[in-house]
């Protein structure tokens, strides 16, 4: 029989490819929420707060202190690859902030209602504007879409209403908004351990308490207590190990062989993003099995700072994989350096018992 004919190839929609790469960028409130931080951490912010009403998907709204954005940048603020961190390819070896492509605001206006009301230290008012699809729109239908001026404090507040509205499927997958709160707590938790000198709090809409309320002046023992409780606080020891050859530094603080928990914890950043590595959570229980009971794991924040020339970024728009050169080696020396802690620790404790 007669072979069937070709359907003519057609160019897709610009509307529609940004949906459908919002869609891979933002999976879930979480991933909204992450990028979201990030910005105010560029921005220079020393307060950071989160608001979520139903697990981020009626409602995410982040306040920040930071420098602001300016009024005559709010028409391309949502703009696919509008960004003020880089301008050449280039540039992406040596970034030192976490946003590099600006992707992240126009994707969540593609797939949610976007507001931003934002005031830098010059303006002698703030500005609020609304977002749909990457461009300005009206608050309401048939009003004008230009910025308006309003009272606010310095900083940026960006609101994002009906996360996934218009993918149907999606918002249907969510079955559960406590789940996605506990997801966006884990995010903010680990940002909020990380970032000395911010403070952070994050609050479910209706409840009268915070979740999480750390001030900018807490340590990072002091911001684990909050989060994660002091019996993980109070058994901490301290690691740091550097090597110029391998062109990284490492710092951070890991549970001591006296305590454990029931699943390993790691709050891992490289270059300051929270990210993950299977590669490194290995290394890391494989490092344990030989101090902790059988089933006991531990709790690890682990501060990595690679030289950005050897650490491949672009891996994938989500920036949730980072790839970086001898993993294997930098991973074993930090892994090193933390049996020799934990050996120093289970040494004087064998000796306190047998005074
Ligand atoms: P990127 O972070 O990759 O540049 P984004 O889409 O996340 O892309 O943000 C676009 C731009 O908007 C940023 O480059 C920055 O100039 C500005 N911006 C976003 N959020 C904030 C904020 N909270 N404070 C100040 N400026 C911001
Ligand atoms: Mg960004």
């Amino acid at each position: 029989s007669e072979p069937a004919q070709p359907k003519r190839i057609k160019a897709l929609d610009p509307d529609v490819v940004n949906k459908i790469a919002a869609g891979e960028i933002i999976v879930a409130p979480m991933h909204a929420l992450k990028e979201l931080i990030e910005n105010a951490v560029d921005a220079g912010s020393t307060s950071i707060e989160v608001l979520v009403k139903d697990g981020g998907l009626k409602l995410l709204q982040i306040t920040d202190n930071g420098h602001g954005i300016d009024r005559e940048d709010l028409p391309i603020l949502c703009e696919r690859f509008t960004t003020s961190k880089l301008k050449e390819f280039e540039d992406l070896t040596s970034i030192g902030t976490y946003g590099f492509r600006g992707e992240a605001l126009a994707s969540i206006s593609h797939i949610a209602h976007l507001t931003v009301t934002t005031k830098t230290a010059g303006s002698s008012c703030a500005w609020r504007a609304h977002y749909g699809d990457g461009k300005l729109v009206p608050a309401k239908p048939g009003q004008n879409a230009a910025p308006k001026a309003t009272a606010g404090r310095g900083g940026t507040q960006i609101t994002v209403e009906d996360l996934f509205y218009n993918i149907p499927t999606r918002r249907r997958a969510f079955r559960s908004s406590s789940e996605e709160y506990a997801k966006i707590l884990d995010v903010v938790g680990r940002y909020a351990v990380h970032c000395a000198g911010v403070a952070f709090s994050c609050r479910k809409h209706g409840d009268s308490g915070v979740s999480i309320s750390t001030p900018s002046s807490a340590t990072t023992v002091d911001r684990i207590r909050q989060i994660h409780g002091s019996a993980v606080a109070n058994e901490l020891v301290e690691f740091e190990i550097a090597e110029k050859k391998l062109g990284f530094q490492a710092s951070g603080l890991a549970t001591n062989a006296n305590y454990h928990v029931k699943k390993t914890v790691i709050l891992l950043f490289i270059n300051h993003r929270a990210v993950e590595s299977t590669a490194v959570k290995r290394a890391i229980e494989q490092t344990y099995s030989a101090f902790l009971p059988k089933g006991g794991h531990p709790f690890i924040y682990l501060d990595l700072e690679i030289e950005p020339q050897r650490v491949d970024v672009n891996v994938h728009p989500t920036k949730r994989e980072v790839n970086f050169l001898n993993e294997d080696e930098i991973v074993e020396m930090v892994c090193s350096e933390i049996r020799s802690k934990l050996a120093q620790v289970d040494e004087s404790r064998t000796f306190l018992t047998q005074t």
